[in-house]
């Protein structure tokens, strides 16, 4: 398979949903730049999990562009229970949340999905229904009765129809990350392969070791991504980072547990963590919201995706907007040409040298000297030969001028290195020596039109279970052998 497209930088995730399930359509979202495949477990099934991912390999083999699959599991998403009609609440009413899913809401008591809420939340604690569209604080626990009663006193009140999200941004919460729901979802999506794992509502890293063990009953670590969208997360990001590829600014819900107009700042603060550690970073949620029913963003769209390229986030992600939007394809078109108008403007800053991350071993050096070669000569391609991916996901914190290809013979991690910012992986055979490894990589570059004989180019091999390539860092001409 050819990539035949030059990849931006900043690489895009699109939600898969009834509006790009189509396969003209996917394929179209792939062409315009579409990196990353993101299934919401939330909306999935087990069946529907099989059905998309095998849709996503099918359609990025005939577009002949790798695409990566994250599978995003629900966690502890607490819901009310339903309602009869809807309930209309006001400043100062109280209302009752029962400890028990299938009580039909009306007037002002409610059920929900979270029967330990009772024990868990202390009078005083902050309660959000619907997004934060209602708002109140525990007043009363009862629970000596069956089922236990929370009382709530709205100090915001709204409509309440069923199923809607409750939100408890202050309680020390006794239910684990990682739901039976989740564990059920990973085993499918280790059965069919996806190349990465988003848990939702993560608190700290232990929800992120349970992550591990559970991939490890099944042999198989996938990279994690870890969604920040509680305000204990935020405060435990360091930590976080010691169990996970990367960290998601999963914006809908941190918007709700955290004041939104605090956001941005939360925004920043996360995606300067995961640089420093030299981990990756997504951007999430409303990015493009008004392309759910507009084929044009509103300026401050725009503004918003172009400033969390600036922030140095590696990818920016859609939701509704490729899920259930009337303009996907436009959606993803939209993203890829703000990322290349932010890239090439002189406010999208280069790192220096010493402020890449520090990176164990004998990569720290390499990649360090590969930045100062490109600092001095920003006209050079960088060409990575990756084993595990590693050496092209730490390259890709270089965020050269030029263009970086990611070259490995696992086509696992091609797919995976769609993640990378600026990142064109490409599939080279299995060689035996360096002066092999150069001419493979060389006729597979050629081939896709990304570099021409007698082409200078900087060589970068990382980690390798190849000896002869191990730890190289080289300028090449095209055409003159190993
Ligand atoms: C979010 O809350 O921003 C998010 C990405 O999660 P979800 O879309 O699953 O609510």
């Amino acid at each position: 398979m050819v990539t035949t497209r030059l990849e931006t930088g900043t690489k895009i995730v699109g939600t898969l949903g009834p509006a790009s399930w189509d396969e003209d359509v996917l394929a179209e979202l792939i062409r315009e730049g579409l990196d990353v495949a993101r299934i919401n477990a939330s909306h999935s099934d087990h069946a529907a999990i099989r059905r998309q991912v095998s849709r996503v390999r099918r359609v990025s083999f005939q577009v002949g562009m790798p695409v990566a699959v994250l599978l995003d599991l629900q966690g502890p998403k607490i819901r009310l229970g339903k309602v009869d009609g809807a309930l209309e609440l006001s400043q100062g009413d109280v209302l009752t949340v029962v400890m028990d899913p299938d009580v039909i809401g009306s007037g002002t008591r409610v059920g929900t999905t979270y029967p330990e809420m009772a024990e868990d939340v202390q009078v005083g604690e902050t309660v959000l229904f619907a997004d934060g569209a209602l708002i109140g604080e525990v007043s009363a626990v009862r629970r000596d009765i069956s089922p236990a009663e929370v009382d709530v006193k709205l100090a915001f009140g709204g409509s309440l129809t069923s199923n809607k999200g409750l939100n408890l941004p202050d309680t020390a919460m006794s239910v684990p990350s990682l739901t039976d729901k989740d564990k059920a979802d990973l085993a499918v999506g280790v059965e069919v392969g996806v190349d990465y794992v988003a848990l939702s509502f993560v608190r700290d890293a232990g929800d992120l070791i349970e992550l591990e063990q559970e991939m490890d009953k099944h042999g198989q670590r996938i990279p994690a991504i870890a969604k920040i969208e509680k305000p204990q997360a935020v405060k435990n990001l360091e930590r976080i980072l010691d169990h996970c590829a990367g960290l998601m600014v999963a914006r809908g819900d941190l918007g709700v547990e955290v004041p939104i107009e605090s956001v941005p700042v939360h925004q920043k603060r996360i995606i300067d963590a995961a640089r420093r550690r030299g981990a990756l970073v997504i951007t999430a949620t409303q990015m493009l919201d008004s392309m759910e029913r507009n084929p044009r963003p509103t300026r401050a769209e725009t503004t918003d995706v172009a400033n969390a390229i600036l922030d140095g986030t590696d990818a920016v992600m859609l939701s509704g907007e490729t899920s259930v939007g009337a303009f996907p394809v436009q959606a993803v078109r939209m993203m890829d040409r703000i990322a290349r108008e932010v890239e090439a403007s002189p406010w999208f800053r280069v790192p220096e040298p010493h402020q890449l991350p520090a990176f164990d071993g004998l990569d720290d050096a390499m990649i360090r000297a590969a930045a100062y070669t490109l600092q001095e000569h920003p006209e050079l391609p960088l060409v990575v030969f990756t084993w595990s991916g590693q050496a092209a996901f730490r390259a890709s914190k270089i965020r050269p001028r030029g263009p970086i290809y990611g070259l490995t013979p696992d086509a696992r991690v091609v797919d995976r290195l769609k993640l990378a910012w600026g990142i064109t992986p490409l599939l080279v055979p299995p060689v035996r020596s360096t002066d092999d490894l150069i001419l493979a990589g060389e006729q597979v570059l050629m081939e896709g039109g990304f570099l021409e004989k007698g082409q200078h180019y900087l060589v970068l091999a990382g980690r390798s279970p190849m000896r002869a390539a191990m730890h190289l860092l080289k300028i090449q001409r095209v055409g003159e052998g190993g």
